[in-house]
């Protein structure tokens, strides 16, 4: 199986499937626990969060570790927005685009279902938010804004269908300057674009390693000092009062090395996922009516969505199958909402016909694929479409 969808998830890297191996073998200690084994459990962890700190340019303790990016997003949004309610007896608004990925619009949705009033950003064809999209929208809800306590705008760094790239730094200062407070969701682009919190100037930030060839299961929130949030699951072992829960120093031990392997190497992988791209490029660009949907800059360089001009009469999830059956893994969209038929949300957002946003293949690469792979992902694509184009009713 040629696997082109990284963007879902990526393989464990030996690296990290060693130490934590050797991990579990040598301990399995609560962290919480006041006897040695519990404290060298606690003191693993607390070594991976500075690791996983000073690769953000944060403090340790501005990290929580979650399960994942789904409860990072889910813990940033619906715990400031509960810290505000408690406080202060009002929800914040919310300011998010319709591009980001189901695991912050589902946050956001369930606080409108509840009371908080949410508001969409609108993106450009690219499908990344532009400063004058981000103040147009201010101004629209000045009214709500006037009365609320400071609001919260969540924009991803990287987007996990185009692999857009949103300029967040200039974003968060004109978030700043109206006295909001700024959540990134950096899950795609963590790892890829060099960053830290403070170049980007965000008050919170997800990450997940299950997308840099760490295990599944785990990720972090950063957090600012200065913001307060509600945890989202009470009861446990708090972290510094934000998450409730036994940690698994197995899994973040697997993140630590994750980060340091794909901090590394970061400067090479970039290069050789560009070398990718532009092989995988020139290879699509023989298929006939071809549609590249990601932009050519200022996109992460492992993302290829492309669709077609004919969509119309071409089926969007024999596609997908077609794919598979010739042994090439890629996707639709974001494998969370694959098994769906509806049109992909983000390039809707984008403004693609529902054809076209039915019948998008994204290809995502990693510093596992090889030039070959790459060579026969093209001759499936071209033999599949060309197929359906024969037999076409
Ligand atoms: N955010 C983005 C942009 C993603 O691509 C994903 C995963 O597909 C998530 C959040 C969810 O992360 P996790 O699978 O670690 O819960």
């Amino acid at each position: 199986m040629i696997y082109l969808d990284n963007s879902a998830t990526t393989k464990l890297a030996d690296e990290v499937a060693a130490r934590m191996e050797l991990w579990r073998h040598e301990s399995f200690a609560n962290a919480s626990s006041v006897h040695r084994g519990g404290q060298r459990a606690r003191v693993t962890i607390e070594d991976a969060r500075t690791v996983i700190a000073s690769s953000l340019g944060a403090e340790p303790k501005e990290i929580v570790f979650t399960s994942g990016g789904t409860e990072s997003n889910n813990l940033a949004i619906k715990g400031y927005a509960f810290k505000q309610k408690i406080q202060h007896d009002a929800w914040p608004v919310i300011f998010l685009p319709r591009t980001e990925h189901h695991a912050v619009l589902g946050p956001a949705e369930f606080l409108e279902q509840i009371g908080a009033r949410v508001y969409y950003i609108d993106v450009d064809r690219d499908g990344r938010v532009t400063a004058e999209f981000l103040v147009a929208i201010l101004k629209e809800a000045a009214h709500d804004l006037s009365f609320s306590v400071p609001p919260l705008v969540s924009i991803m760094q990287a987007n996990n269908e185009t692999g857009t790239l949103n300029p967040i730094a200039e974003l968060a200062a004109l978030v700043h300057d109206a006295g909001g407070v700024v959540h990134c969701d950096a899950v795609q682009s963590y790892g890829k674009v060099p960053f830290s919190v403070e170049e980007l100037g965000v008050d919170m930030l997800s990450i997940s390693a299950h997308k840099i060839h760490g295990p599944k299961g785990v990720g972090a929130l950063y957090l600012n000092r200065e913001i307060e949030i509600e945890p989202q699951l009470h009861g446990g072992s708090l972290d510094r009062n934000r998450r409730g829960g036994t940690e698994s120093p197995e899994l973040i031990v697997g993140f630590e090395v994750a980060v340091r392997l794909a901090l590394r190497g970061m400067e090479e992988n970039s290069r050789r996922l560009t070398e990718l791209r532009d092989r995988l490029l020139g290879g699509l660009g023989t298929i006939d009516q071809l549609v590249v949907v990601t932009p050519n800059v200022g996109a992460l360089p492992n993302i290829i969505n492309v669709t077609f001009s004919d969509a119309a009469e071409l089926d969007g999830e024999a596609l997908i199958v077609g794919m598979d059956l010739e042994g090439i893994a890629v996707s639709n969209g974001s494998a969370c909402t694959s098994g769906s038929i509806q049109p992909s949300h983000v390039l809707s957002a984008m403004g693609l016909p529902p054809e076209q946003a039915k019948a998008a293949v994204r290809f995502s690469t990693s510093r596992f694929t090889e030039d070959t792979e790459i060579d026969r992902a093209v001759e499936g694509l071209t033999k599949v479409v060309g197929q359906m184009r024969k037999y076409r009713p």
